[in-house]
């Protein structure tokens, strides 16, 4: 994403009315003429990628046409079951979300890193990094901006800047909507990350009814907008689309309480509930594979036959997999307790201490994707409670 110009979404340019920014900075769209965007982006050398309905799930895929977008579909989340649903709506961008985040453009699933040829005085290395593709993926939401932000303080640190990561990231242009619907496993209210995009895109669409509110959030997102000329925002839509997108707020009924984070799970760590979570965690890998912030990864060589090159490739990998725990001769999680516990304490306590930000940004997607529904929300809620108390509490549920 291209240096961030400001107003109300930012840093400041001097000199120049920040009023007559504002507006400029946004716009207008009539749903009916989405192709416009869509067009004006591959004017400019862009792939564009945007969520597609396929085998009763959304997926990322390069789309051409609006036609290609999942128009009037719906998606209805609970605990371990996902659908789609065709209504009758012309909505553009009534589904939530998918089983995946902005993750995979960025941290690729596998990821050849080096290409070693065996040579007559020993071996040569290439480094394989990717090249630039200009990428423009329209549909993103809060949350995924949010877990974004969290690769990139994982990948781009300074100190450990990771090329392969930096060359998908230069090249992606971000078109993020505001969500107007919440799902019920969503929570990024309480965690503060969305419904509403306010960092980390260069586009922002609000969709309200028929038409598109679009707002600039950078250089090259300005660029854009610029080019498409649009009708100037009128008061009466902003306020309309933000009472929309406030309302999906509110409307949330799960919630991450995080005020004691993140002692109170440090303090758990002897909890009785996580042998409850364990007696039902299939360690089938899921909540992980679908978490935009998780970046476990493992790296793998592949031979070819008569040995004389090889590629190294890093392959996304899962904490809750016995071989992850594996270090030194020793598995140092054994068990489904060890694994779960060491997850959810490294996403909500020991993540802050790490990066400074939470490791969970609130998309409900570990809820919906689980198979046997297991719920962070409410496995937080249990920990919270004192073990003294939770037995008592069980003990006086189960009864006579
Ligand atoms: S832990 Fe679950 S809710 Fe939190 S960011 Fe990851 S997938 Fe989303
Ligand atoms: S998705 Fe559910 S069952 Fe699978 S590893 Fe995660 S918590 Fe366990």
């Amino acid at each position: 994403m291209a240096t961030r110009p400001t107003t109300q979404f930012g840093t400041e340019r001097t000199g120049i009315c920040i009023m007559s920014i504002a507006s400029e900075m946004r716009g207008i769209l009539p749903t009916a003429n989405l192709q416009r965007l869509l067009d004006a982006l591959s004017a400019k050398g862009y792939r564009i990628i945007g969520p597609t309905a396929h085998d009763g799930s959304v997926v990322w895929e390069t789309v051409r046409s609006v036609s290609d977008l999942p128009i009037g579909w719906r998606d209805q989340q609970e605990p371990g079951r996902y659908r789609l649903e065709q209504t009758a709506s012309q909505e553009v961008f009534g589904v939530v979300h998918g089983p995946q985040s902005l993750k995979p453009f960025v941290f690729a699933p596998r990821e050849p890193l080096l290409q070693i040829e065996r040579t007559k005085d020993g071996f040569a290395p290439r480094q394989m990094i990717p090249q630039l593709e200009k990428v423009a993926v329209i549909g993103a939401r809060a949350c995924d901006l949010a877990g974004l932000t969290v690769q990139d303080r994982i990948f781009l640190n300074d100190a450990y800047r990771d090329p392969y990561y930096a060359a998908r990231r230069e090249g992606l242009f971000v078109i993020a909507v505001n969500c107007v619907r919440a799902l019920s496993t969503c929570f990024c209210a309480s965690m503060e990350t969305g419904p509403r995009a306010k960092t980390g895109f260069d586009l922002a669409l609000t969709e309200v009814d028929d038409r598109l509110l679009i707002e600039a959030g950078s250089e090259a997102g300005f660029d854009l907008l610029s080019d498409l000329s649009l009708s100037p925002a009128p008061q009466k839509l902003l306020d309309e689309a933000a009472t929309r997108v406030d309302a999906c707020g509110h409307s949330q009924v799960r919630r991450l309480e995080r005020s004691r984070l993140p002692q109170a799970l440090y303090d758990a760590h002897e909890h009785p509930r996580w042998d409850d979570v364990a007696g039902c965690c299939l360690a089938c890998t899921n909540c992980t594979m679908v978490c935009p912030t998780c970046f476990c990864h493992a790296a793998e060589e592949t031979p070819d036959l008569d040995h004389q090159q090889t590629a190294h490739v890093r392959l996304w990998d899962s904490c809750f997999t016995q071989e992850h725990g594996y270090i030194h001769g020793k598995n140092i999680r054994p068990t489904i307790k060890d694994r779960y516990r060491m997850w959810l304490t490294h996403k909500l306590a020991s993540w802050i201490d790490q990066f400074g930000m939470s490791g969970c940004v609130g998309c409900g997607r570990c809820i919906t994707w689980c198979p046997v529904g297991i719920d962070l929300t409410e496995e937080l809620s249990a920990l919270l409670v004192p073990a003294s108390r939770s037995s008592v509490t069980s003990q006086q549920v189960e009864g006579p």
